[in-house]
């Protein structure tokens, strides 16, 4: 999918740099980071959203998990917590329609957002 903002970070055609990559999944920074850690778990499948996982991705879904909870230990914050955020759809807020995991951390967040 050559016009997927997310296909096309994980294909390496924009530089961007990855905390993490393996076969399945890559991480990087979100370019507008609303707290102090804020990374975005992106599978390499093009999935829309989380509406349209299908049992066939559970590994996949699990995988994304596992990596957030990795990089969440790896960045100090699984002693003081964080929050995984998956935006879906237009009520969701979500922007880029390529599956991503939000894992934000490194400050307090109240409930619910804004
Ligand atoms: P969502 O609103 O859940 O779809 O999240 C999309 C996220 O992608 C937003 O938080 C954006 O700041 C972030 N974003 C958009 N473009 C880029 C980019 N080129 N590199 C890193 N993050 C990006
Ligand atoms: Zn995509």
């Amino acid at each position: 999918v050559i016009d997927c903002l997310f296909c096309r970070i994980a294909a390496g055609e924009l530089n961007t740099h990855l905390a993490h990559q393996d076969e399945q999944v890559v991480a990087f920074a979100d370019i507008n980071p609303q707290a102090p850690t804020h990374l975005l778990i992106v599978p390499r499948l093009h999935i829309e959203s989380a509406a349209h996982l299908s049992a066939a991705d559970d590994g996949l879904w699990a995988h994304m998990l596992h990596t957030a909870q990795s990089l969440a230990g790896a960045a100090s914050l699984d002693t003081a917590g964080y929050r995984l955020v998956v935006n879906t759809g237009d009520h969701g807020g979500q922007t880029v329609p390529h599956l991503h995991l939000h894992l934000l951390g490194g400050r307090a967040m109240g409930w619910p957002p804004g």
